[in-house]
């Protein structure tokens, strides 16, 4: 199942790169801190638009690293020094080229860091290791040229504050941020904090309970005077009261991108602000990008068109990916969901965040699902043949049940292959189908009786009333992302889980977990009784080729 070789130890800074001078050693450190955050990511998140955005730090700081240690030489007179820039003029230009061919994907991520981490490690090891005994007699100079220059950082593009009145808590967040790679900026109270200069590209880490202003009133201030930075926020309260002071700033157009529970686990502190500090960073790289169209930087998120979309759909640029759903009880594989992606000519693999709300907003729904369930057909077929048969699980979007013809279009298309209607099962979320009219029910209704199943997408997310999800016609439950995540730490995203697994035995649907990650979490599952998982830890989403191969390999073992 997870099979990936475990190389971390390879990305560190080891005490074996040590070249005797401070201030070169804790350089090369926050590098190999950087690249080896970047490169977890990658193996967590390898399509994750933050990469972009991590790498161009890398960047940076290299280059304000080799300015620093060039003052260092220049300071003690190293007489090798022009010998050594130009190693560095040379390796600069290498990066820059390679992050380019990265951008438009010539050259994968990891090579990417595997070369400059390479390149470190020999270079620390051959030519750097020479400075240091010529720095002897000059560490006035260099600290004097040192200090000109500043601490190694890149241009701040967003800052850190952390605002909580116990500080104790504030001083842990301090070390925390520190060892995630962070400077931080610390208020123990609300109203100094709101007389510092904010801006909307910052990231505040925010308590909700304190005297004099609580955190929900620093928000409302933020709010009102139009700044709008992102926040973190945290609170010894229940996860309750933290969701619905989410809501409360999202009502207000503030962007909360995490909650967390006091006491706060190191790991899951580091892990989150290191995930939100680096979507700050790379959403002021694309504001800096939109108002300077001549930086190099691409990212692809900026500018897909409607007419694009259009020409993809007549190109057959759409293509179809499949995620595995295997049984908790013996692990045998019985379904996939059916997932689109964009093959873009020039982008590369678009994914349907990108495009999916722009296909809703010009009404493209209908034809963008036609083209996934022709897909599915053509891939059903290919699994028939290769002995393997398994449910297909299809997403509907709600513009697709506006259509009263959509359950004889459909039944008819797949008589047509000779597929029956029993192996494809129709996704769609709480909020699509439980608006209150009656053609989506006619239309569900419908199809339920041509055979198809029906299953209802990221359940517990919308608010679905008990009496609605009797009288609609469901055969699946698909417990949202959301609460199989925090469901190995959060009491509550477990209750949450037990009941909707109850709740799905007394209406007798089947039920599935997705956003599986890992062997944790699908312990606690299959304890609960949930019986088909979906997620990570069991597969990423695959084209149909390797589909086939997972199921045989799935079959012999
Ligand atoms: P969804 O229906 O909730 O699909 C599950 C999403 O979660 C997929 O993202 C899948 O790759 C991802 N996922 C699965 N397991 C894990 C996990 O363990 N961890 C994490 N972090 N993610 C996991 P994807 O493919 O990017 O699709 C995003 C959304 O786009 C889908 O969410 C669905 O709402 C929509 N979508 C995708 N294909 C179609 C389609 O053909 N038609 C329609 N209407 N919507 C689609
Ligand atoms: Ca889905
Ligand atoms: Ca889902």
């Amino acid at each position: 199942m997870n099979n990936t070789v475990n190389k971390e130890e390879y990305w560190h800074w080891t005490e074996a790169l040590r070249v005797g001078l401070c201030e070169i050693d804790n350089d090369h450190k926050v590098i190999f801190q950087l690249i080896n955050k970047t490169h977890l990511l990658i193996q967590k998140d390898p399509e994750s638009d933050i990469l972009y955005s991590l790498l161009d730090e890398v960047i940076e700081y290299t280059e304000s690293h080799f300015k620093r240690e060039e003052a260092i030489m220049l300071a003690s007179k190293y007489p090798f020094s022009e010998n050594h820039f130009a190693l560095h003029e040379r390796f600069v230009c290498q990066l820059d080229q390679k992050f380019d061919q990265v951008k438009s994907k010539q050259y994968s991520m990891t090579d990417f860091l595997i070369f400059l981490k390479d390149w470190f490690v020999e270079h620390i090891k051959e030519t750097d290791h020479r400075i240091p005994p010529y720095t002897v007699g000059y560490e006035a100079d260099i600290e004097n040229e040192l200090k000109k220059i500043g601490a190694l950082s890149i241009k701040q593009h967003c800052k850190v504050y952390l605002v909580d009145d116990d500080e104790g808590y504030l001083e842990l967040m301090h070390d925390m941020s520190n060892a995630a790679g962070f400077s931080s900026y610390c208020f123990s109270s609300g109203i100094y904090f709101l007389q510092t200069p904010i801006t909307n590209n910052d990231l505040v880490i925010l308590d909700l309970n304190m005297p004099e202003k609580d955190g929900i009133e620093v928000m409302r201030d933020l709010a009102d005077k139009k700044i709008s930075p992102t926040f973190i926020l945290v609170s010894g309260f229940d996860e309750r009261v933290l969701h619905s002071a989410k809501q409360l700033a999202e009502s207000r157009n503030l962007r909360v991108a995490e909650i967390l529970c006091k006491p706060i686990e190191t790991e899951e502190f580091i892990d989150v602000l290191t995930k939100v500090h680096a979507e700050c960073n790379l959403a002021s790289i694309i504001e800096k990008q939109t108002e300077n169209p001549k930086s190099n930087l691409q990212i692809n998120k900026n500018a897909i068109t409607v007419e694009e979309l259009k020409l993809a759909f007549a190109e057959n640029q759409l293509i179809v990916y499949f995620q595995p759903q295997i049984r908790f009880d013996n692990k045998q594989v019985v379904g996939a969901e059916v997932l689109v992606r964009w093959q873009h000519p020039k982008r590369g693999l678009v994914f349907p965040d990108q495009f999916i709300p722009l296909a809703e907003q010009h009404h493209l729904m209908g034809e963008l699902t036609e083209i996934v369930i022709l897909e599915s057909i053509k891939a059903y077929k290919q699994f028939i043949q290769a002995d393997i048969e398994i449910n297909l699980s299809v997403n509907l979007s709600s513009q697709n049940i506006n259509d009263l013809a959509l359950p004889e279009k459909l039944g008819s298309l797949l008589k047509s292959h000779n597929i029956a209607p029993e192996s494809f099962i129709l996704e769609l979320t709480e909020s699509e189908i439980l608006t209150d009219t009656s053609a989506a029910l006619d239309i569900l209704n419908r199809l339920r009786m041509k055979g198809f199943s029906l299953s209802i997408d990221d359940f517990g997310t919308g608010d679905s009333s008990l009496k609605k999800l009797y009288q609609s016609p469901f055969s699946e439950l698909k417990i949202d992302q959301h609460f199989v995540k925090r469901i190995e730490k959060d009491t509550e995203a477990t209750a949450i889980v037990k009941i909707c697994i109850l709740l799905a035995e007394e209406f007798k649907l089947q039920t599935v977990a997705e956003g599986i990650e890992t062997q944790a979490i699908w312990d606690k599952l299959k304890a609960i009784g949930c019986k088909i998982a979906q997620g990570y830890f069991i597969a990423r989403p695959m084209p149909a080729e390797d589909l086939i191969a997972f199921c045989n390999k799935n079959k012999l073992s």
